[in-house]
């Protein structure tokens, strides 16, 4: 198996500003992603908000980005906003 490819910032500015999309939906408009690789990343968004050991799921990039959005936004998987 090919090992994935870190994710950008851009990437993951467009998954966490999109907490309406389906994983499917979302993995078409970032057309390098599966929808199996963007479930795990909102799953471990949701670990994130929920203060959970996030470290072998999240890169430091996708931590500080949520850290410096922190209020303005919303959990795929619970529809919490955080
Ligand atoms: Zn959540």
């Amino acid at each position: 198996m090919q090992p994935e490819q870190p994710w950008s910032k851009g990437e993951f500015a467009i998954l966490v500003s999109t907490p309406r999309m389906s994983h499917d939906a979302l993995s078409v408009e970032l057309d390098t992603r599966s929808p199996g690789a963007i479930a795990v990343v909102r799953e471990g968004i949701c670990l994130w908000h929920r203060r959970m050991d996030t470290h072998d799921i999240l890169s430091r990039m996708m931590t500080t980005f949520l850290e410096t959005r922190r209020g303005d936004l919303t959990c795929h998987k619970c529809k919490e906003r955080f």
